[in-house]
């Protein structure tokens, strides 16, 4: 595709994606330079329709960035006042009490939000400092310089034809240059991918790990909500099967979130991840609270649970990865937007230092070392064992000796050291014939609901005459290779109902991508067994719409 023209427009820093990240890069910048030239690109159709976690929101990046942002109108409106954990049985839960908890997993001074209004609202600081924002813009590939630099990105390519040639209704898009390019595209970020792959940013760091979360939007009976709750569950449904666990958030307007995340590091691949959070619906805690309401909206995203030791180098030539795009969630405490938050302050910061130097087009080292030696590695490095040790041992180990590490680390030293990760998600699957399959109950449309039911409540939407954007690398592998070793995880993996394999009596097989449904988790691009699947952006607009998630 370089042999296509296209008009080229030059930055100072382009920013590819509009979540806590980037927007808070953008904010930083404009507020240390407003002559910056700064623009930030969104495949969204608008900023916040792509983002999921509605959220516990630990302020203290905001406060960071915008110190006044409660006098800004900021939408952190509802305080979390009450905090529970429970581990639940299948008829019965036990609550864990917060007291043996580390000081770390106590979210007294945070904030049930929608991060996508948040988002939206952070988007508007952002405009009245002069940054210029694109939504509906997707970045679908990189621009590199004569050295080998990125030096831009490809944004805004539309209509072109089904096997990706160019027709009569393409447009080609423009080139975004900047002395920086930022990418703050959250979790396994296609850009991002191919950077760390390129410049070999994972070398000598522990492998990426991840989850898939999956989420809906309740409105409750009012007689049943308590705003400012939130609750933690850990157990049944998915027991010894996987790692994971479920929240309960109480906002405005007799709203919950309900949402589960299961552990992508599972070895049966007869798990179905979607069906483990239907069911978790019908445990009797959940089941009582969820009773008489509706549900009005579902969305799904994977989520980085690799933590400190996984973090890959996050600066190239003329690039740096941001956020979840280097992945940096704090595992127990589910949270990841305010490291995102500071991370596109540190990103900020040293841009603006080089670029007032003259500098352009190198590595930002810099950043790598605000991030390494800042509130974000002091965070992530508290918690690190807490993943891996779930994974080598178990739940209860978990709660034990990550428990205690987590305290001990707070004093600041750990028994263990750094516990590796090991394998990546994708290798610890096993094979089918190792595992039994798992009978999972129907959905009875009250409380659970099918997937492709549940996926036009995420609003998804796309353009069905472009190509289909989840590449096969070989189109052969998922019915010869995955089908017979692993069942084919794909139809169970994917929470859109995006995979199957249609077995017709006297036909092979047959493995049918319905990319329509996607809503642009990464899952697949995370757990095929085989890494067969490469998730790539498609074109811009396209994808879920999520209101207030
Ligand atoms: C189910 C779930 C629950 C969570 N709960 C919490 C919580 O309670 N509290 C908390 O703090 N954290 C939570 N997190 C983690 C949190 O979501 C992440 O840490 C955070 O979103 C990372 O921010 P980010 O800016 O790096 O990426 P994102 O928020 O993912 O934003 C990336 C943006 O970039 C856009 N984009 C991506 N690629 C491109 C491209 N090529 N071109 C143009 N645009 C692109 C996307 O559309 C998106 O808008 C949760 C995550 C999940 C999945």
């Amino acid at each position: 595709m370089s042999e296509i023209e296209r008009e080229a427009m030059e930055y100072d820093v382009v920013i590819v994606g509009a979540g806590p990240a980037g927007l808070s890069a953008a904010i930083r910048l404009k507020q240390l330079d407003s002559d910056l030239d700064v623009v930030v690109l969104e495949k969204g159709s608008e900023v916040g329709a792509h983002i999921l976690s509605g959220a516990v929101l630990d302020p203290c990046g905001l406060d960071a960035l915008i110190p006044d942002w409660k006098a800004k109108g900021a939408p952190l409106n509802t305080p979390v006042k009450e905090d529970n954990f429970y581990m639940l049985g299948e008829a019965g839960e036990i609550r864990i009490p917060n007291f043996p908890m580390p000081p770390l997993m106590n979210n007294h001074g945070n904030y049930i939000v929608s991060m996508g209004n948040v988002c939206r609202w952070m988007a508007e600081q952002a405009e009245e400092l002069g940054v210029e924002i694109f939504p509906g813009m997707a970045c679908s590939e990189l621009v590199y310089g004569e050295n080998g630099e990125v030096k831009g990105v490809v944004a805004g390519v539309f209509g072109l034809e089904e096997d990706g040639s160019y027709g009569p209704n393409t447009e080609p898009g423009m080139e975004l240059h900047g002395k920086y390019v930022f990418l703050s595209e959250g979790v396994r970020g296609s850009l991002s991918k191919e950077v760390i792959a390129k410049y070999n940013l994972q070398d000598g760091k522990e492998p990426q790990k991840f989850g898939v979360g999956m989420k809906e939007i309740w409105e409750i009976d009012p007689a049943k909500h308590n705003l400012g709750e939130v609750t933690h569950t850990m157990g049944w449904p998915l027991g010894k099967n996987a790692g994971g666990g479920s929240f309960i958030y109480h906002l405005e307007n007799n709203q919950v979130y309900v949402g589960f995340v299961v552990h992508l590091n599972y070895k049966n691949p007869h798990l179905f991840p979607y069906m483990e959070f239907q069911r978790f619906k019908h445990h009797p805690m959940v089941a009582e609270l969820l009773k008489g309401g509706k549900r009005v909206a579902y969305g799904a995203r994977a989520i980085s649970e690799g933590g400190y030791q996984s973090m890959p180098k996050m600066v190239a030539p003329g690039v740096a990865l941001l956020g979840c795009s280097v992945g940096m969630v704090n595992v127990p405490r589910i949270k990841g937007n305010h490291n995102a938050m500071l991370s596109g302050i540190h990103a900020a910061e040293a841009a603006f230092v080089a670029i007032k130097n003259g500098q352009s087009g190198d590595e930002l080292d810099g950043y790598e070392a605000l991030v390494r030696t800042g509130p974000i590695a002091k965070d992530l490095k508290k918690v690190r064992n807490v993943k891996p040790i779930w994974s080598k041992w178990g739940l209860t180990a978990s709660l034990m000796l990550g428990g205690l590490d987590m305290w001990t680390n707070t004093l600041g030293f750990s028994l263990f050291g750094t516990v590796k990760h090991g394998k990546s998600d994708a290798e610890a699957t096993e094979e089918a014939s190792k595992h039994k399959p798992i009978d999972y109950p129907k959905p009875d449309g009250k409380l659970s609901f099918d997937r492709l039911t549940n996926v036009s409540f995420s609003m998804t939407n796309h353009e069905e005459s472009q190509p289909c954007h989840l590449r096969l690398a070989d189109d052969s592998v998922p019915v010869a290779v995955n089908l017979p070793k692993f069942a084919e995880p794909a139809q169970r993996y994917c929470p859109a109902g995006v995979y199957e394999v249609v077995e017709e009596e006297g036909k092979d097989p047959r493995f049918v991508v319905n990319f329509q449904n996607c809503v642009h988790c990464k899952t697949c691009d995370i757990k095929d067994p085989s890494q067969n699947i490469t998730w790539v952006t498609p074109q811009g607009g396209d994808g879920p719409n999520y209101p207030n998630m």
